[in-house]
């Protein structure tokens, strides 16, 4: 099969994703076979490429917000049959019988593993998945409007979650790519108001075009005070400057799996007044079911622009300088 293989990290000018032939996947005990008809393309293949996350084995190949059709089963899957269609996203295993597993914190889980990072992901014509970690896509979901959702969109609404947005609050956010442009959609929706601190322009302009109150740049604070904010760039800079617009008591969730150094704070105005400041580590797949049927409720449609699976790598380039509004989708 055709498939997208990191096999050193470097940068992503060097474009070192390579097209190749390797052999189609083999679907083991409780596995799906997985024929993949997109995979979304997200800040942390990026990441992967150029060697900012924990050394993962190589040579793999990335992707992990993947639609697909499932072409066979594994000896013991109850769950899916041939020619249904699934998501497979970045949480690939969990052990099921540690603290965090028992607790719904299986994405804490010490021996979780990770698609397109542990094993190989969906830049490629097929993917294997534990059905278990599979999941069905409801009707009424495009392939190309879901599988931004599957990453994007669950981290981007777990973040939510852990922000504390009050109803009918203000919401401050830093960064505006793939994920802040699904989170935005379900606080309109729940009446709250949003607020966009990013660097771009076109980012800016996307944000107010899809109804945040302000959008402008991350360098100054934001206009108002706003009870909760996410930062969705890995720029460690923007953690006082948000630690510092949100009111007394209010949070600040990071988003993103990797930062670049946060600058020394200033006690009184980012931490004190019981301020809070979080992150999100992956999802648990109730984060992800919760997410799909809010995307088919609301409903959310991220802003997709289509690419051939041969063009990923300068879709990551693009990725890393801000050329991309919404959402990357390989057709493969
Ligand atoms: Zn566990
Ligand atoms: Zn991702």
């Amino acid at each position: 099969m055709k498939a997208l293989i990191l096999k050193k990290h470097t940068c992503i000018e060097e474009h070192s994703l390579e097209l190749l032939d390797i052999p189609k996947p083999v679907a083991g005990a409780g596995e799906l076979l997985v024929r993949v008809k997109v995979c979304g393309v997200c800040r942390t293949d990026l990441h992967l490429v150029e060697g900012d996350l924990a050394k993962s084995p190589l040579p793999i190949v990335p992707g992990h917000q993947i639609v697909g059709v499932v072409e066979s089963l594994g000896p013991g899957c109850q769950i899916f049959k041939p020619g249904d269609r699934v998501g497979v996203a970045w949480l690939r295993y969990t052990c099921g019988a540690c603290a965090f597993c028992l607790s719904g914190r299986e994405n804490l889980c010490n021996q979780s593993r990770y698609t397109g990072y542990h094993e190989n992901g969906g830049y490629a014509e097929y993917v294997k998945v534990l059905e278990a970690f599979a999941y069905p896509l409801p009707d009424g979901l495009s392939d190309e409007d879901a599988a931004p959702l599957l990453c994007a969109g669950i981290i981007g609404y777990r973040a939510l979650k852990r922000c504390h947005l009050p109803e009918k609050g203000r919401l401050g956010i830093f960064g505006f790519g793939s994920s802040a442009h699904i989170v935005i959609q379900i606080a309109l929706h729940r009446q709250c108001e949003v607020f966009v601190a990013t660097r771009a322009v076109e980012h800016q302009e996307l944000a107010r075009k899809m109804g945040a109150t302000w959008a402008g740049s991350a360098e100054n604070p934001l206009p108002v005070e706003v009870d909760s904010a996410i930062i969705f760039a890995p720029a460690g800079q923007l953690v006082p400057i948000a630690l510092q617009s949100v009111v007394k008591g209010g949070t600040v969730v990071s988003a993103d799996i990797s930062m670049s150094p946060i600058p020394q704070m200033d006690y009184v105005t980012c931490v004190f007044h019981e301020k809070v400041l979080s992150s999100v580590e992956a999802n648990t797949r109730e984060d992800g079911r919760e997410l799909l049927a809010l995307a088919v409720a609301i409903p959310i449609k991220p802003h997709v622009h289509l690419f051939k699976l041969e063009e990923a790598n300068r879709v990551l380039e693009k990725i890393k300088n801000h050329g991309i509004s919404g959402s990357s989708v390989l057709v493969i």
